[in-house]
């Protein structure tokens, strides 16, 4: 087919030096995919060149403890991702014997490897036949074949898997799918694409009807949550201080943070002291705390907005079992405690 044959002649001769395109190896493909989901290639690679690093193999990453994992995956958001991989390399490890599932259907078994990783790892390392769909194919073909239906519905991806699948290279599906992908990232991109040197501009429908900015298109997500998180930074005599694993489903599960106390708006310290969650933590002598930041730290995640402040908590002696301050980097934070371990100094 024409489209997959000057897709793959673009792809020759634009295609980026990636660390991970040197081989076919399963553990380093998918390890490159799993970090790459929700992550720009830029910000992934000096994960990448950690992993490999650190575990070489399948069986270092298998037998290395979640902490660690999390603690090298530490500032890449998305922390599932992490104890996924973790789960799934000590699963190839200990009930396949090291070796990867070697096709489409057996590599979905592993957790946290869905469709399009499944299909980018069977493709490229093994040749098979299936295509990748991604956001970069959405908007290629989107636009190219002019389809409006939303990439996001059932519908739209149904409609995407079918005709990626019906244009891939049967012979050729590793450069078909890492061409489409390359093309997505690199030229037909969703601001300014480069409509003007792009070899699909004569058929392309979009840029002949010209509604290259209307493709693709998606449903609104969500509505954005505001929530208003309070750290408690307790410093003791000892210079040790607080600190709790969260637990259970939610954002940044299995890492490190300070006691929170969340609450509706934003607090004042006469507010905060009188919440249940601090009685838990309040210390018989003066309950006396201190603002670190006035203006709270907005951090953004995809579907909240986390409004953060610090609140320094001078005591003799903790109310809890506590760690040495100076052995705070040892554990796996979220980036947001991570720049204030970084700027706080006491
Ligand atoms: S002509 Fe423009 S919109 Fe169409 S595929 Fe090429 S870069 Fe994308």
């Amino acid at each position: 087919m024409q489209f997959s044959k000057n897709l793959i002649i673009w792809y020759l001769g634009n295609k980026r030096d990636l660390p991970w395109r040197s081989s076919q190896e399963p553990y380093r493909i998918w390890l490159s995919e799993i970090i790459l989901q929700q992550t720009r290639v830029a910000q992934g690679i000096p994960y990448y060149l950690k992993f490999i690093n650190v575990f070489p193999t399948v069986f270092d990453l298998a037998n290395a403890s979640e902490e660690e994992v999390l603690k090298l995956w530490q500032g890449l958001g998305y922390y599932s991702r992490a104890r996924n991989l973790h789960i799934a390399a000590k699963f190839v490890a200990k009930e396949l014997d090291g070796k990867f599932p070697n096709s489409y259907k057996n590599l979905l078994q592993l957790k946290g490897v869905g469709d399009y990783t499944a299909s980018a790892i069977a493709s490229i390392c093994y040749d098979e036949p299936v295509a990748v769909v991604d956001g970069n194919v959405y908007r290629v073909l989107s636009r190219v074949f002019g389809i409006d239906t939303p990439v996001n519905s059932t519908e739209g991806r149904k409609i995407f898997k079918v005709l990626a699948e019906k244009l891939l290279d049967r012979e050729n599906p590793s450069e078909y799918n890492q061409g489409l992908m390359e093309f997505g990232a690199l030229h037909c991109t969703p601001q300014r694409p480069l409509c003007g040197s792009c070899p699909f501009s004569e058929n392309c429908i979009a840029f002949n009807q010209n509604r290259v900015n209307e493709l693709p298109v998606k449903l609104k997500k969500k509505k954005i949550q505001k929530r208003h998180f309070n750290y408690l930074v307790f410093i003791s005599e000892g210079q040790k201080t607080i600190l709790k694993q969260r637990r259970g489903k939610g954002i940044w599960e299995g890492l490190y943070e300070f006691p929170l106390i969340e609450t509706n708006s934003e607090a004042s310290a006469e507010n905060l002291v009188r919440e249940e969650d601090f009685q838990k933590y309040a210390l018989a002598t003066p309950q006396k705390i201190d603002l670190f930041n006035e203006k709270p730290i907005v951090h953004k995640l995809s579907h909240q907005h986390i409004h953060t402040r610090f609140w320094i908590y001078k005591c003799e002696q903790l109310p809890q079992k506590g760690v040495f301050w100076k052995e705070i980097n040892k554990f796996p934070v979220p980036v947001l405690i991570e720049k204030f371990i970084d700027t706080f100094d006491f």
